[in-house]
């Protein structure tokens, strides 16, 4: 099993700009970039960092308020402010470099238990269990023939996970990211194409006849949410060169007439947004440190 996914993924890999040679900043950068946001979205804004600020000191000297406009649509804009703290902190007490420990690097801010496993593995070699939602997936069908994982991570699958690990250092990084790779591409969630997968015939999930899942993954909505509305409000501040009067979210008619801001303000209207929900998203940003609130209106932070 480990050879034919090892394999595969050596044949058929995609060839992304983080894989085979960029720096581990360069593949930190990814791994949080990729937390919420597919590969198609991110590849373009990755390269476009990775060229602005290809070390953690450039990236740290960069003022918050840049760096949220450079994350533009990736969504979840809390992952870049944290992102902003971790190079911060890589300068302050690691030299400006990347630490190279799973220990080390879990004490950067917005880095959790996965990310930590997957810069030590993926950047400096490192044997780590590396666990994301595609690596999960592959787990659930091939070896214990379940049609999904559980809905949350448990420590049997941790286990599952550490056994199947190769000893050898090379062999679990190629591993790690063999396994996720096939989760991305062929065993994904909706529509698996066993067909493609080097290991069907010994699949688990297929040997019991593929059953059903045990319940039904909860979507993420976007449509109304405050998500959504949240996005539309940074995506105006984005586009803002001086704070924007609160005037402007309220009134669709003075913010029609902000010629530099139309676009954006009008794209927040149309979401027709309840007063209470557009109370909640601007005192959440401001409260998440995404936008600031003064006399002269609303900003992305200094
Ligand atoms: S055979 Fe299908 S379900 Fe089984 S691991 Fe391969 S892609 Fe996934």
């Amino acid at each position: 099993m480990h050879r034919e996914i090892q394999d595969w993924f050596l044949r058929e890999a995609r060839d992304l700009p983080w894989r085979g040679g960029a720096s581990p900043w360069g593949i930190l950068v990814s791994e949080i970039m990729l937390q919420q946001t597919p590969v198609v979205r991110v590849q373009p804004v990755w390269e476009e960092w990775l060229g602005r600020w290809p070390t953690p000191a450039d990236f740290a000297a960069a003022p918050a308020a840049e760096v949220l406009r450079a994350w533009g649509r990736l969504g979840y804009p809390r992952r870049a402010l944290r992102l902003h703290a971790a190079a911060a902190q890589i300068v302050e007490q690691h030299g400006g470099k990347v630490p190279d420990t799973f220990e080390e690097l879990l004490e950067l801010p917005g880095v959790g238990t996965y990310t930590a496993a997957a810069v030590a593995a993926f950047a400096f070699g490192r044997r780590t269990t590396v666990v994301d939602t595609n690596i999960r997936r592959v787990h659930a069908r091939l070896v214990v023939g379940q049609a999904l994982p559980a809905p949350a991570l448990t420590a049997a699958e941790m286990a599952l996970a550490a056994e199947l690990l190769p000893e050898d250092d090379g062999e679990s990084v190629l591993w790690n990211a063999a396994v996720m790779e096939l989760g991305a591409v062929v065993c994904t969630a909706r529509s698996p194409k066993c067909g493609l997968c080097p290991v069907l015939e010994q699949c688990a999930w297929i040997a019991a006849g593929q059953p059903e899942p045990t319940y039904i993954p909860k979507g993420q909505p976007w449509a109304g949410t405050d998500r959504q509305v949240r996005g539309a409000v940074m995506a105006v501040l984005r586009a803002a060169g001086s704070p924007v009067h609160a005037d402007l979210f309220w009134d669709g008619d003075a913010a029609r007439a902000h010629t530099e801001l139309a676009a954006e303000l009008g794209k927040l209207h149309d979401l027709n947004t309840h007063a209470p929900q557009l109370e909640r998203a601007l005192a959440g940003l401001v409260a998440d440190g995404l936008a600031q609130h003064s006399e002269a209106g609303y900003q992305l932070p200094a």
